[in-house]
C-alpha cells in the first residue's frame, strides 16, 4: 500500500465517520432538545421545592417494621430502614424521590424491623447525621449497621431530650429516650416531634408504655397532627393519657398484613376510634405520604375505615418458615415459648430470622426446625 493509497483510505474512513457522526447526531437531536427540556423542569421543580416550606413524610411499606423518609426543602431524613430484606427497597425509594444524601439518619432502636435495612442506607447513602441510641446490641444485624457505620467513617450521635434540629425550614426535636431502660430495646427507641410551621407529626419508634410516662413527665410540649402509632399498633404503646397528650387528628400505623405479632391490637384501634382520629396503615394502604404547607396537610390516600385488628400467629397460613420461636439479646440459641433459658429479653421472631441470624436451637426447649 503505498502512502497515497493509505491517505485515500484514510479520507474514506474519515468521511464514513463524519456521516455517522452527523447522522447519529441527527437521531439524537430531538431526544437531546427533549432531555434538556426535561431536566430544565427538573431543575425548576427542584427549585420549587427549594424554597417551598412544604414538609413531606412518606411513610414506607416496609411491610412488619418501619421506615419514614421526612423530605423539606431539599433537605432528608430517615427515620429506620425496615427489616434486613427490606434494604434495597428503601434504597430504590428514596432514589426515587431523587433523594441523594440524608441529612439525618435515625435508627429508632436495635431491633432488626427498624434498623435491618439501615447498613444498605448508610452505605448507598453519604448520611450527616446519624443518631442511635445509646444502647448495644449484639445481633448479626446491628453488627452490621455498626461495620457500615465505620466503614463510611460516620460518627454516632446520641439522641439528647430537648434538643433540636433544622430540617430546611422545618425542624425537629428529641423526646426520647428519657432515661436508661436496660434491656428493654422498645423503650429506648428515639423519639421526635417534626415541626413544620403550625403542623406537628410525633414519631415514637416501638416505644412502650414506662418510656410513654417518661416523655409526659419531660415537660415537653407532645401534641401533634399526625402521631405514628408506637410499635405497630400494639398494646405495648400509645397508652389513653399518652394518646390524650398528643391529640392527633391523624394517626399511621407502620405494620406487616397478616403479622405474627397480633398488631394492630384491638384495644389500641378502639382507643383511636373513639378519640375521632383518623387512621391510616401501610399493610391496606401501602406506602402513605402525608404533605405539610405549615397549616394544612393533605394526604396521597383516604383514612381506613376498616378498623381491623391484627390476630396473633397471623391470618395467613403457617409454613415452617413462619413458626415463631424465641430469642434473647445474646443468646446464640433459639427456643421454644417458655423454655428456661428466656430471660427478661425474651423475643419473638420467625424461625426463618433466627436461622438468618445464624442462632441454632436450643437443646433444652427442642424448638421448631
Ligand atoms: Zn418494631
Ligand atoms: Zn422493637
Amino acid at each position: 500500500m503505498n502512502g497515497n493509497n493509505r491517505q485515500k483510505r484514510y479520507i474514506a474512513w474519515a468521511a464514513l465517520a463524519l456521516l455517522l457522526c452527523l447522522s447519529a447526531g441527527c437521531k439524537q437531536a430531538p431526544g437531546e432538545a427533549l432531555g434538556t427540556a426535561e431536566k430544565a423542569q427538573e431543575v425548576r421543580s427542584a427549585e420549587k421545592k427549594q424554597d417551598s416550606s412544604d414538609l413531606e413524610v412518606h411513610f414506607i411499606d416496609v411491610g412488619q417494621g418501619d421506615a419514614t423518609l421526612i423530605l423539606c426543602g431539599g433537605h432528608a431524613m430517615l427515620i429506620d430502614a425496615g427489616d434486613n430484606d427490606k434494604g434495597t427497597l428503601v434504597q430504590s425509594y428514596l432514589r426515587s424521590q431523587a433523594v441523594e444524601n440524608l441529612d439525618y439518619v435515625i435508627g429508632t432502636h436495635p431491633d432488626a424491623d427498624h434498623i435491618g435495612g439501615l447498613d444498605v442506607v448508610l452505605y448507598k447513602f453519604d448520611c450527616e447525621t446519624v443518631i442511635l441510641p445509646d444502647i448495644d446490641s449484639d445481633t448479626k444485624t446491628y453488627e452490621d449497621v455498626l461495620a457500615a457505620m465505620s466503614e463510611k467513617d460516620y460518627a454516632v450521635t446520641r439522641p439528647v431530650v430537648g434538643q433540636t434540629y433544622a430540617l430546611g425550614d422545618a425542624e425537629f426535636t428529641i423526646v426520647a429516650p428519657n432515661r436508661d431502660y436496660g434491656n428493654d430495646k422498645n423503650d429506648w427507641s428515639v423519639g421526635v416531634l417534626v415541626q413544620n410551621g403550625e403542623n406537628r407529626f410525633l414519631f415514637t419508634g416501638d416505644a412502650g408504655e414506662d418510656a410513654e410516662k417518661d416523655m409526659l413527665a419531660n415537660g415537653i410540649d407532645l401534641s401533634a397532627d399526625v402521631y405514628k402509632v408506637a410499635h405497630h399498633g400494639s398494646d405495648t404503646g400509645t397508652s389513653e393519657a399518652f394518646l390524650e397528650a398528643v391529640a392527633p387528628d391523624w394517626a399511621v400505623i407502620s405494620v406487616g398484613e397478616d403479622n405474627s405479632y397480633g398488631h394492630p391490637d384491638a384495644q389500641v384501634l378502639n382507643e383511636l376510634r373513639s378519640a375521632g382520629v383518623s387512621v391510616f396503615r401501610t399493610d391496606e394502604q401501602g406506602t402513605i405520604v402525608a404533605v405539610s404547607d405549615g397549616i394544612e396537610i393533605t394526604w396521597s390516600c383516604s383514612p381506613s375505615d376498616s378498623w381491623k385488628a391484627g390476630e396473633r400467629g397471623g391470618a395467613a397460613p403457617q409454613s415452617a418458615a413462619e413458626d415463631v420461636v424465641h430469642i434473647t439479646d445474646s443468646g446464640s440459641k433459639y427456643h421454644a415459648a417458655g423454655c428456661r433459658y428466656l430471660g427478661q429479653s425474651d423475643r419473638e421472631v420467625t424461625l426463618a430470622e433466627a436461622k438468618e441470624r445464624g442462632l441454632e436451637p436450643c437443646g433444652a426447649c427442642h424448638p421448631p426446625q
